[in-house]
């Protein structure tokens, strides 16, 4: 019963949002004005007196919250559209990550737990792919830390951009990152993966500082055999420092280089 209640609110509070501030003062005043009209009537009927009474009352019933009600609800209304705003903006800082600017571990966990009890529910496959930068710790020692932390923000951006906006693309932490990959087979993935690791190859950096920077990646598909989502993210994980092992550069997927380094 208060889920149902909860929920009428919310999609009442909505929809007063919807209409905008001044819609929502305009149907706020209209509501204090029906309100007072009813109530007024009421009493007037229940109390006996001269008819011009009643219509006195009535215009009073009318006048008294057309002028009090808009800046009353005003007020209310810009306090509600205030909050709406903040709980948006904190939302969207709860899910991304402050450095890059890609969605978060935690974002990144939500969703992917999402997708896992689709697929496990009959629904759509899906694809993780964990991406790691090389070499990290040596552009940070070379170049400083504040152009590792740009470093991180451009490949970061540049694979986010890379990908559909289905896709989920997050921090995953340090200079790891991991991609959802919805509605999409290992053979799809090990394509976006190349796709991701060239593109990064590829980026040029302010003042060519690195002057090039690689990625290494590794790619696990649900399988139905899959019992929890970290079974994938471990066997992504092994796949990627697969990569590593072999030499970085490169996509692995079910232990299977896929494309050496170029
Ligand atoms: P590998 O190719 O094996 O992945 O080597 P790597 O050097 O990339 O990996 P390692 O784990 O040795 O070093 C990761 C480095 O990433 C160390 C850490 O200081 C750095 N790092 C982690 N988070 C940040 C960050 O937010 N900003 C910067 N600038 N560096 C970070
Ligand atoms: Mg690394
Ligand atoms: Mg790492």
């Amino acid at each position: 019963m208060n889920k149902i209640i909860r929920q009428t609110y919310h999609r009442y509070y909505v929809w007063l949002l919807g209409l905008g501030m001044s819609g929502a003062v305009a149907f706020g005043t209209l509501v204090a004005i029906v309100g007072s009209v009813l109530t007024t009537a009421v009493v007037m009927l229940l109390i006996p007196g001269p008819k011009d009474f009643f219509w006195y009352g009535m215009i009073v019933a009318v006048v008294s919250p057309a002028l009090t009600a808009p800046g009353l609800s005003s007020i209310a209304f810009k306090m509600a559209f205030q909050l709406n705003t903040t709980q948006a903006a904190l939302k969207l800082a709860a899910e991304t990550d402050a450095l890059t600017g890609v969605s978060n571990r935690r974002s990144f966990m939500t969703q992917a737990e999402l997708a896992f009890a689709n697929a496990k529910a009959g629904g759509t496959p899906f694809t993780i792919v964990m991406i790691d930068i090389d070499h990290f710790k040596a552009i940070n020692d070379t170049h400083g830390h504040s152009i590792g932390d740009s470093v991180l923000r451009d490949v970061a951006q540049a694979c986010q951009a890379a990908l559909r906006a289905s896709d989920c693309f997050a921090r995953f932490g340090g200079e790891e990152f991991v991609a959802l990959l919805q509605l999409t087979d290992t053979a799809g993935a090990t394509a976006v993966a190349e796709i991701l690791r060239k593109t990064v190859a590829v980026l040029a950096f302010e003042n060519r500082m690195p002057p090039t920077v690689t990625v290494s990646l590794g790619v696990a598909s649900y399988l139905a055999s899959s019992e929890s989502l970290h079974d994938i993210l471990n066997e992504a994980d092994r796949q990627l420092y697969a990569a590593k092992a072999a030499g970085r550069n490169r996509v692995m997927v079910s232990a299977t280089a896929v494309r050496r380094a170029s």
